[in-house]
């Protein structure tokens, strides 16, 4: 196990959808142990591939602290196929570390992916409400190059960030 350095915004490897898994291997093995134990070193309900610096289709969620379900989720090739309604809550993001803003997201999803059953992959259709549906709607945004923050009006975002910036220069002196 390792934990590894989450990529802050700004760099590149978060703007870069990420390619699909094909095959189980020793890489993939690891990078979702590199992945969980990341996610629970920094208090993360989630984390996609990207934000430790690898572009492949994998994120975890720790469903157990959402309230729906037992441990940590691991997503292979998550893709949305539905969703429905709006909610309006707070997010945030340990690429944006400090920055939590409203947005819009659906109220529900159905998430087609590949989960490990053992050491195999096999498909699976998850629907998710609330604030799980945002958190898979969150990851899966990361593995396709998209901040949280990139949903929001332009004008918003440029603000948010700027003050975040502001913030975090601060913080960091
Ligand atoms: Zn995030």
């Amino acid at each position: 196990m390792s934990i590894r350095r989450v990529r802050i915004i700004g760099d590149p490897v978060l703007r870069t959808p990420a390619e699909e898994v094909k095959e189980v291997t020793k890489e993939l093995i690891e990078l979702r142990q590199d992945l969980i134990d990341t996610m629970l070193e920094a208090n993360g309900l989630g984390l996609a591939a990207n934000q430790i610096g690898v572009l492949k289709k994998v994120a975890v969620i720790n469903v157990e602290e959402i309230g729906v379900g037992k441990g940590i989720k691991v997503l292979v090739n998550p893709v949305v196929i539905f969703v429905e309604d709006t909610q309006n809550e707070e997010e945030g993001c340990l690429s944006i570390p400090g920055l939590y803003a409203e947005l819009e997201r659906p109220y529900f999803v159905k998430v087609e992916a590949l989960e490990f059953k053992g050491k195999k992959l096999k498909p699976v259709t998850i629907e998710a409400e609330d604030l799980y549906a945002r958190a898979l709607l969150h990851e899966i945004d990361h593995l396709n190059g998209i901040l949280f923050v990139d949903r929001m009006e332009e004008e918003r975002r440029r603000i948010l960030l700027a003050r975040w910036q502001e913030e975090r220069k601060r913080s960091l002196l």
